[in-house]
Protein backbone atom coordinates (compact mmCIF):
# COMPACT_ATOMS: atom_id res chain seq x y z
CA UNK A 1 0.00 0.00 0.00
CA UNK A 2 1.42 3.11 -0.81
CA UNK A 3 0.46 6.25 1.19
CA UNK A 4 0.39 10.16 0.46
CA UNK A 5 0.29 12.19 3.84
CA UNK A 6 -0.51 15.61 3.67
CA UNK A 7 0.59 17.24 6.33
CA UNK A 8 2.76 20.69 7.25
CA UNK A 9 3.76 19.66 10.58
CA UNK A 10 6.89 18.56 10.26
CA UNK A 11 7.01 16.80 13.93
CA UNK A 12 4.29 14.97 13.31
CA UNK A 13 4.71 14.07 9.22
CA UNK A 14 8.14 12.69 10.59
CA UNK A 15 6.56 10.90 13.20
CA UNK A 16 3.85 9.49 10.90
CA UNK A 17 5.86 8.61 8.12
CA UNK A 18 8.09 6.75 9.91
CA UNK A 19 5.78 5.15 11.83
CA UNK A 20 3.98 4.47 8.79
CA UNK A 21 6.96 2.86 7.29
CA UNK A 22 8.02 0.74 10.07
CA UNK A 23 4.22 -0.79 9.50
CA UNK A 24 5.56 -2.26 6.34
CA UNK A 25 3.72 0.65 3.92
CA UNK A 26 5.33 3.09 1.65
CA UNK A 27 4.56 6.55 2.44
CA UNK A 28 5.54 9.75 1.15
CA UNK A 29 5.05 13.36 2.59
CA UNK A 30 3.70 16.71 1.30
CA UNK A 31 3.37 20.01 3.30
CA UNK A 32 0.93 21.92 1.12
CA UNK A 33 -1.96 21.55 -0.42
CA UNK A 34 -0.11 22.54 -4.09
CA UNK A 35 1.83 20.24 -3.12
CA UNK A 36 -1.03 17.57 -3.00
CA UNK A 37 -2.70 18.49 -6.00
CA UNK A 38 0.90 18.06 -7.37
CA UNK A 39 1.38 14.61 -6.22
CA UNK A 40 -1.42 13.21 -7.04
CA UNK A 41 -1.28 14.40 -10.55
CA UNK A 42 1.55 11.97 -10.87
CA UNK A 43 1.71 10.06 -8.33
CA UNK A 44 0.07 6.31 -7.89
CA UNK A 45 -1.12 6.25 -4.79
CA UNK A 46 -3.90 4.01 -2.88
CA UNK A 47 -4.73 6.23 0.18
CA UNK A 48 -4.50 9.52 1.11
CA UNK A 49 -4.13 11.46 4.74
CA UNK A 50 -5.08 14.95 4.95
CA UNK A 51 -4.11 17.24 7.41
CA UNK A 52 -7.00 20.09 7.40
CA UNK A 53 -4.71 23.12 8.93
CA UNK A 54 -2.53 23.32 5.57
CA UNK A 55 -0.53 26.49 5.36
CA UNK A 56 -2.13 27.17 1.36
CA UNK A 57 -5.26 26.37 1.87
CA UNK A 58 -7.60 24.50 4.29
CA UNK A 59 -7.42 20.86 3.64
CA UNK A 60 -12.12 21.04 3.64
CA UNK A 61 -11.43 23.28 0.66
CA UNK A 62 -8.95 21.31 -1.30
CA UNK A 63 -10.81 17.97 -0.51
CA UNK A 64 -13.86 18.81 -2.38
CA UNK A 65 -12.15 20.36 -5.16
CA UNK A 66 -10.22 17.09 -5.93
CA UNK A 67 -13.05 15.01 -5.69
CA UNK A 68 -15.00 17.46 -7.99
CA UNK A 69 -11.64 16.45 -10.58
CA UNK A 70 -12.44 13.06 -10.12
CA UNK A 71 -10.14 11.84 -7.65
CA UNK A 72 -11.61 8.94 -6.06
CA UNK A 73 -8.94 7.62 -3.96
CA UNK A 74 -9.69 6.83 -0.03
CA UNK A 75 -8.76 9.91 1.78
CA UNK A 76 -8.74 9.77 6.15
CA UNK A 77 -8.65 13.26 7.57
CA UNK A 78 -7.02 14.18 10.61
CA UNK A 79 -7.48 17.52 12.69
CA UNK A 80 -7.73 18.74 15.60
CA UNK A 81 -11.03 20.04 15.22
CA UNK A 82 -12.89 17.89 17.33
CA UNK A 83 -16.39 19.53 17.16
CA UNK A 84 -18.75 17.15 15.57
CA UNK A 85 -20.37 19.75 13.15
CA UNK A 86 -16.39 19.70 11.89
CA UNK A 87 -15.91 16.21 11.81
CA UNK A 88 -19.64 15.63 9.63
CA UNK A 89 -18.56 18.87 7.46
CA UNK A 90 -15.63 16.60 6.66
CA UNK A 91 -16.95 13.58 5.66
CA UNK A 92 -19.87 15.77 3.67
CA UNK A 93 -16.70 17.46 2.15
CA UNK A 94 -15.80 13.79 0.49
CA UNK A 95 -13.47 12.01 3.32
CA UNK A 96 -13.77 8.17 3.85
CA UNK A 97 -12.73 8.54 7.48
CA UNK A 98 -11.48 10.93 10.43
CA UNK A 99 -8.96 10.97 12.84
CA UNK A 100 -8.66 13.42 15.92
CA UNK A 101 -4.99 14.70 17.54
CA UNK A 102 -3.68 13.70 19.01
CA UNK A 103 -4.19 9.76 17.66
CA UNK A 104 -2.65 6.15 18.06
CA UNK A 105 -0.42 5.02 15.25
CA UNK A 106 -1.74 1.24 15.34
CA UNK A 107 -5.22 2.91 15.05
CA UNK A 108 -4.05 4.95 11.91
CA UNK A 109 -2.67 2.32 10.55
CA UNK A 110 -5.78 0.30 11.05
CA UNK A 111 -8.12 2.87 9.34
CA UNK A 112 -6.20 3.08 6.40
CA UNK A 113 -6.15 -0.82 5.84
CA UNK A 114 -9.88 -0.34 6.73
CA UNK A 115 -10.45 2.21 4.04
CA UNK A 116 -8.84 0.18 1.33
CA UNK A 117 -10.64 -3.19 2.03
CA UNK A 118 -13.48 -0.93 1.88
CA UNK A 119 -12.59 0.12 -1.60
CA UNK A 120 -12.19 -2.89 -2.99
CA UNK A 121 -15.74 -3.84 -1.92
CA UNK A 122 -14.32 -6.59 0.57
CA UNK A 123 -15.36 -6.79 3.90
CA UNK A 124 -12.08 -9.04 5.10
CA UNK A 125 -8.92 -7.75 5.18
CA UNK A 126 -7.53 -11.48 4.48
CA UNK A 127 -6.60 -11.82 0.64
CA UNK A 128 -6.15 -15.98 -0.48
CA UNK A 129 -4.84 -17.28 -3.85
CA UNK A 130 -4.89 -20.83 -4.15
CA UNK A 131 -2.30 -22.15 -1.18
CA UNK A 132 -1.56 -18.81 -0.73
CA UNK A 133 -2.83 -16.84 2.20
CA UNK A 134 -1.76 -12.79 3.43
CA UNK A 135 -3.06 -11.01 5.96
CA UNK A 136 -2.16 -7.20 4.75
CA UNK A 137 -2.76 -5.92 8.13
CA UNK A 138 -0.04 -7.80 10.29
CA UNK A 139 2.38 -8.63 6.79
CA UNK A 140 2.12 -12.45 7.46
CA UNK A 141 2.37 -14.58 4.57
CA UNK A 142 1.54 -18.23 4.13
CA UNK A 143 2.36 -20.88 2.04
CA UNK A 144 0.19 -24.20 2.29
CA UNK A 145 -0.31 -23.29 6.02
CA UNK A 146 3.70 -22.38 6.66
CA UNK A 147 4.68 -19.21 7.56
CA UNK A 148 7.05 -17.03 4.54
CA UNK A 149 9.17 -14.81 5.93
CA UNK A 150 9.19 -11.74 3.26
CA UNK A 151 10.76 -8.75 3.09
CA UNK A 152 9.47 -5.42 3.48
CA UNK A 153 9.72 -4.58 -0.33
CA UNK A 154 8.72 -8.22 -1.50
CA UNK A 155 5.38 -7.89 0.46
CA UNK A 156 4.45 -4.65 -0.82
CA UNK A 157 5.33 -6.01 -4.00
CA UNK A 158 3.23 -9.40 -3.41
CA UNK A 159 0.61 -6.76 -1.98
CA UNK A 160 0.16 -4.63 -4.87
CA UNK A 161 0.13 -7.80 -6.99
CA UNK A 162 -2.94 -9.39 -5.48
CA UNK A 163 -4.58 -5.83 -4.80
CA UNK A 164 -4.87 -5.72 -8.50
CA UNK A 165 -6.50 -9.15 -8.67
CA UNK A 166 -4.98 -10.59 -11.70
CA UNK A 167 -4.96 -7.36 -13.42
CA UNK A 168 -1.37 -6.54 -15.44
CA UNK A 169 0.42 -4.02 -13.31
CA UNK A 170 3.60 -1.96 -15.12
CA UNK A 171 7.10 -1.79 -13.97
CA UNK A 172 6.37 1.96 -13.47
CA UNK A 173 3.17 1.18 -11.37
CA UNK A 174 4.82 -1.88 -9.07
CA UNK A 175 7.85 1.03 -8.10
CA UNK A 176 5.50 3.45 -7.42
CA UNK A 177 4.25 1.31 -4.82
CA UNK A 178 7.33 -0.14 -3.68
CA UNK A 179 9.81 3.16 -3.29
CA UNK A 180 9.27 6.45 -1.77
CA UNK A 181 9.55 9.97 -4.43
CA UNK A 182 13.44 10.54 -3.95
CA UNK A 183 14.63 7.04 -2.85
CA UNK A 184 17.75 5.74 -5.39
CA UNK A 185 16.27 2.52 -6.97
CA UNK A 186 18.43 -0.11 -9.42
CA UNK A 187 17.18 -0.57 -12.61
CA UNK A 188 17.33 -4.29 -12.04
CA UNK A 189 15.22 -3.57 -8.21
CA UNK A 190 11.92 -4.54 -9.22
CA UNK A 191 13.13 -8.18 -11.01
CA UNK A 192 15.19 -8.71 -8.34
CA UNK A 193 12.22 -8.61 -6.01
CA UNK A 194 9.92 -10.50 -8.47
CA UNK A 195 12.72 -13.36 -8.91
CA UNK A 196 12.50 -13.71 -4.83
CA UNK A 197 9.13 -13.79 -4.48
CA UNK A 198 9.08 -16.91 -6.97
CA UNK A 199 11.76 -18.33 -5.55
CA UNK A 200 9.68 -18.09 -2.41
CA UNK A 201 6.56 -18.77 -3.20
CA UNK A 202 6.73 -21.01 -6.66
CA UNK A 203 7.69 -19.46 -10.13
CA UNK A 204 4.01 -19.88 -11.41
CA UNK A 205 2.87 -17.00 -8.95
CA UNK A 206 3.70 -13.97 -10.64
CA UNK A 207 3.23 -14.05 -14.37
CA UNK A 208 5.48 -11.89 -16.72
CA UNK A 209 3.95 -9.84 -19.35
CA UNK A 210 6.10 -9.00 -21.71
CA UNK A 211 6.57 -5.62 -21.93
CA UNK A 212 3.85 -4.60 -20.10
CA UNK A 213 4.54 -5.65 -16.92
CA UNK A 214 4.00 -8.36 -13.89
CA UNK A 215 0.23 -10.06 -12.76
CA UNK A 216 -0.35 -12.06 -10.11
CA UNK A 217 -1.51 -16.00 -12.20
CA UNK A 218 -5.50 -16.63 -11.19
CA UNK A 219 -4.56 -20.02 -12.51
CA UNK A 220 -4.76 -22.66 -9.23
CA UNK A 221 -7.11 -20.61 -7.32
CA1 LIG B 1 -1.45 21.50 10.00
Amino acid sequence: MRVLLVEDDELIAHGILAGLRAHGLTADGVTSAAQAEAALATLHCDVVILDLGLPDEDGMRLLPRLRAAGMALPVLVLSARDAVEDRVAGLRAGADDYLLKPFDLDELVARLHALLRRAAGRSVDIIERGPLRMDPSNGEVHLNGQLVDLSRRELALLAALLHASGRILSADQLKDSLYHFNEEIESNALSVHVHHLRRKLGTDLIETVRGLGYKISMVNQ
